[in-house]
């Protein structure tokens, strides 16, 4: 069985709802969603908790399937995409085996999909470097700060070189100062291995600052109110500087209006839509 939509785009969802059964009724999470993130395009959910952002993740990593409509990966359905292993996912927990090094951790994909030990060895040597944890390879989770563990499950992630990145809230349990360096890494990477990537956030500046794009949500059920272009340098060029320029604040401003359209209680008290 072949599916045609999506081509050579890295997700191509089409007319998805979500409803979950609950013992208290149904619990509508997604409703009409639309949306195609293109090969090694950057793009960025962000909206009210509860508005289904992670859902949407999970539909298109297929560890859950939509009511209606269908959910395409790099022109697959997503259960093929799965199988097929044609993407890396970090969520916000780093999820490390505590029993397994840095290297142990990261060297798992590939051990679990049958690589040659010579392949491994050098492939985890590549990706220790890649995320600045050469010098902690052999250290185990416990010994780690929450961004050095995050590190390793970015890397774990990007381990059999996947074209596409299911990040939800990655860098939410970090501090300001590791999340902006983490922001910077995470587009060095994507420069280098040419990933698109689907992110979740909280944080207005971090999807501003990655994305090409920022989809933003309402509250549930969860509907694309607007996506909003940055209207910035390539992401690939992105740097520490471009945080004090005036095109990123009014990229920002862009971003938490469109948010506010869907909260105006919000917008006149000024608080942020959460
Ligand atoms: P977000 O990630 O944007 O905070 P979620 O996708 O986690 O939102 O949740 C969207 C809505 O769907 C919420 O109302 C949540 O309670 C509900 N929901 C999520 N997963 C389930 C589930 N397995 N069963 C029932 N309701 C769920
Ligand atoms: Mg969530």
């Amino acid at each position: 069985m072949t599916q045609m939509t999506g081509g050579t785009d890295a997700v191509s969802i089409a007319g998805v709802d979500k409803v979950f059964e609950t013992r208290s009724g149904q619990v509508q999470a997604l409703s009409g969603i639309d949306l195609t993130v293109a090969a090694g395009e950057f793009v960025s959910l962000i909206g009210p908790s509860g508005c289904g952002k992670s859902t949407l993740m999970r539909l298109i990593a297929d560890l859950d399937q939509p009511s209606t409509g269908t959910v395409s990966v790099f022109g697959k359905p997503a259960k093929d995409a799965r199988i097929a292993q044609d993407y890396g996912i970090a969520f916000q927990q780093a999820g490390l085996l505590p029993w397994r090094t840095v290297e142990e951790n990261i060297e798992l994909p590939l051990s679990l999909h049958g690589a040659p030990k010579a392949e491994r060895a050098a492939r985890v040597a590549e990706l220790v470097s890649l995320v600045g944890l050469g010098d902690f390879a052999d250290r185990y989770p416990d010994q780690l700060s929450g961004g050095m563990q995050q590190r390793v499950a970015i890397a774990r992630a990007l381990a059999e070189k996947p074209r596409l990145l299911l990040m939800d809230e990655p860098f939410g349990a970090l501090d300001e100062m590791t999340r902006e360096r983490m922001q910077s890494e995470l587009v060095r990477i994507c420069a280098e291995t040419g990933a698109a990537v689907v992110f979740v956030t909280h944080s207005i500046p971090e999807a501003v600052f990655l994305s090409d794009r920022v989809v933003v949500m309402s509250p549930r059920p969860g509907r694309i109110q607007e996506i909003v272009t940055m209207r910035l340098a390539a992401t690939a060029d992105r740097e520490e500087g471009l945080r004090e320029q005036h095109e990123f604040f009014d990229m920002i401003t862009a971003v938490r209006e469109a948010l506010h359209q869907g909260s105006p209680v919000a917008a006149v008290r000024g608080v942020e839509t959460r």
